[in-house]
């Protein structure tokens, strides 16, 4: 399986790491031509408004976003979950906005701006890091909930995407890169 990460800012090498042990073949993604012979992408933490802008500039928005609506697997980690989002209650940016969900940033306050727990992640209990993180406010029909923290949405699939406002890629569970390399080999199948 060959992933591709979006490698513009952020936090991708924890996520190639990761991918990596779990046998996958990683690409980083950082113009047009990255983007041939993908058969899934991560999206991964980072800052999303200069994620948002840097899509832009490198032409990547519209053939990423083609690529996510016509079907490729798409896993987006905190920023990457709000590239996804197709709106954001506190900022009136948009960037990707594939999945139909409604995303808070930087929702849990100064204090608890960065945090860690214990949850389930589609029914296994995993570690949690939150950092700076966003919850999902709402989601739209065919959405499906995998797990919430303390009353929020914090992580979710609709068909092709995956998101969650935590980083699994900085702790030792490989629970949620596994459930999104399932998802490629069903779509790859
Ligand atoms: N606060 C960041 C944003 O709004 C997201 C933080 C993260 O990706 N860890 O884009």
């Amino acid at each position: 399986m060959r992933i591709g990460v979006l490698a513009l800012q952020g936090a991708f090498i924890e996520h190639i790491q990761m991918l990596t042990s779990l046998g996958a073949e990683c690409v980083e993604v950082r113009s047009i031509a990255d983007l041939n012979g993908l058969d899934g992408l991560v999206l991964p933490g980072g800052e999303s408004t200069a994620q948002g802008k840097l899509l832009r500039a490198t032409g990547l928005w519209a053939p990423l976003r083609e690529g996510i609506l016509a079907g490729l697997p798409v896993f987006g980690t905190c920023a990457g979950l709000i590239l996804l989002s197709a709106t954001i209650a506190n900022d009136d940016r948009r960037h990707l906005a594939t999945m139909d969900i409604e995303t808070e940033r930087n929702a849990y306050g100064r204090q608890l701006g960065s945090f860690f727990t214990y949850a389930d992640f589609a029914g296994e209990r995993i570690p949690m890091s939150f950092i700076r993180a966003p919850y999902i406010r709402r989601v739209g029909q065919g959405v499906e909930v995998l797990s919430v923290v303390d009353g929020r949405i914090v992580a979710a699939r609709q068909c092709n995407m995956l998101v969650t406002a935590f980083h699994p890629e900085i702790t030792d569970s490989t629970a949620v890169h596994r459930y999104f390399l399932d998802m490629v080999k069903a779509n790859k199948a």
